[in-house]
């Protein structure tokens, strides 16, 4: 069927709202008018679809459209700073899941369609499967619900096995298309327990790289749908998710020095690991803490997970003003999978008002802490982690870290002796220059306010 040009104009209109949302969010600066502009996209894209003539099915559209909707409205409006990385896994893994959803539909319509059209549906269909489950594996990692990696007796084999036999069942469907019902139920299957299983073994701390990944599926997968429909908007959005997702994915596996077929093939085993540590922790007092702060000429503060659970990021950006008054140099180091989401230190530090020339990325600062009287860590922990460097028993070995071990003092707020995410323990905190500051990291980022305040 040929669309009205109006149709297609205003989802050529969306796809360009796409991209120049994308390209608002290049920034922090930008980033929120970014995801406005890209919400008008797709509003236009969706309210363009009714115009299509002929529509059938409008009381079904409108219903899924509200209950869609308002599950989104409602969970965006309540969910916590810290649970926003599972928010985006689901809803990747939802975006993934709608595209094999619209695949599966194609192929139970049986319409004809031309090989090329049927095999980029397969191959949509195959990732777009992959990424739903997998994306739901992540989330539920990330959520805390599923605690271990579960790695089954040979992994690798059962791994290819499924992908073979996904991919010969995807070729039988292009090869007798249409294809049976029970062909297509069957490839469904496969593909979407080869994304489980795939997924389930991965942990330690290389779950940023897998959710960059399925967003590069997600986008692919809905590229390839987006042809198959005829829907310019799909397939430039498709386009632009799936490459902004690979350079991603190709950043956050830089950044944990592992390749990706390590990652899906090798990946680390369960939590814990590591050569056992010798030494004691040492104590330090806010009061304490604080006067090292304020009597030093370079602070260079590293922000990680902790900080987020805590909320902690504008006390630490007041601290950090009260700090440069007393002439005090202050700079923030961030580590590319700090946090539990891409960006997550940035889009907190963006929030409290730090400006953006006191954000420093791993290979900007690393030389630095040389030369910084204080470094403190908030709230991370395997982004600090030196055993990263040299055992090579430890799930993290091989993880570029952040140098804070090298500056002159060390001091750690954290509220006991919790473990990172990798569930590894930390060297850093029995080293000689080290002092740990338990507590919650939002009051003790107050009290070390309070101590510079009357320190004036
Ligand atoms: P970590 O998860 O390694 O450590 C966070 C530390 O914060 C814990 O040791 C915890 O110790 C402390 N903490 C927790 N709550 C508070 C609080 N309220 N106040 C003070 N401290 C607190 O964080 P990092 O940022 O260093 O590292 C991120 C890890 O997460 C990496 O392993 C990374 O691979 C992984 N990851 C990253 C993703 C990403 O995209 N960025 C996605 C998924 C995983 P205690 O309990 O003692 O307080």
């Amino acid at each position: 069927m040929s669309l009205p040009t109006y149709v297609q104009g205003a989802w050529f209109g969306g796809a360009l709202l796409f991209i120049f949302g994308l390209k608002g969010m290049s920034s922090p600066a930008s980033a929120r008018k970014g995801i406005v502009v890209a919400g008008y996209g797709m509003l236009l894209a969706i309210a363009a679809t009714f115009l299509i003539p002929g529509l059938k099915n409008l009381a079904l559209m409108l219903a899924a459209l509200a209950v869609g909707g308002a599950a989104a409205w409602i969970s965006g409006k309540k969910v916590k700073m810290t649970d926003m990385p599972q928010m985006v896994a689901i809803y990747n893994g939802m975006g993934g899941g709608a595209a094999a959803a619209i695949a599966a539909i194609e192929f139970a319509r049986g319409d004809a369609h031309s090989t090329v059209t049927t095999l980029l549906a397969v191959v949509g269909a195959l990732i777009g499967a992959v990424s739903f489950t997998g994306s739901c594996v992540a989330w539920a990692k990330l959520q805390g619900v599923l605690k271990k990696a579960h790695r089954l007796p040979a992994q690798n084999a059962v791994n290819v096995v499924l992908a073979a036999i996904s991919i010969g069942l995807g070729a039988a469907m292009v090869a007798l298309a249409p294809a049976q019902p029970e062909l297509i139920l069957g490839f469904f299957v496969i593909a979407l327990v080869l994304g489980l299983i795939v997924t389930l073994p991965i942990g330690g701390a290389d779950m940023p790289v897998v959710i960059s990944l399925f967003n590069a599926f997600t986008g692919l997968a809905v590229g390839f749908e987006g042809y198959v429909l005829g829907n310019p908007a799909l397939i430039i959005a498709g386009i632009v998710v799936g490459a902004a997702g690979t350079l991603l994915t190709q950043l956050m596996a830089k950044a944990m020095n592992r390749p990706l077929s390590n990652i899906l093939f090798t990946p680390m085993v369960a939590a814990g690991g590591g050569e056992a540590i010798s030494g004691t922790m040492k104590e330090v007092g806010a009061i304490d803490a604080a006067a090292m702060m304020r009597y030093a000429s370079k602070v260079v503060i590293v922000p990680g997970y902790g900080m987020a659970v805590a909320h902690a990021q504008h006390k630490v950006w007041e601290m950090t003003e009260i700090l440069e008054e007393a002439g005090v140099e202050v700079k923030f180091a961030i580590h590319p999978v700090a946090g539990r989401m891409p960006g997550h230190m940035n889009v907190l530090l963006a929030e409290a008002g730090v400006p953006y020339d006191k954000i420093f990325d791993l290979e900007e600062i690393n030389g630095e802490f040389g030369q910084a009287d204080v470094a403190l860590v908030i709230g991370a922990n395997d982004v600090v982690n030196p055993s990263a460097r040299t055992d090579k028993s430890s799930p993290i070995y091989g993880m570029p870290i952040l140098n804070a071990d090298l500056a002159q003092n060390v001091i750690v707020i954290k509220r006991g002796k919790g473990t990172g995410y990798s569930g590894v323990e930390n060297a850093l905190f029995y080293t000689d220059n080290c002092r740990m500051l338990y507590g919650d990291a939002q009051p003790m980022a107050g009290e070390i306010i309070q101590h510079l305040k009357s320190m004036a």
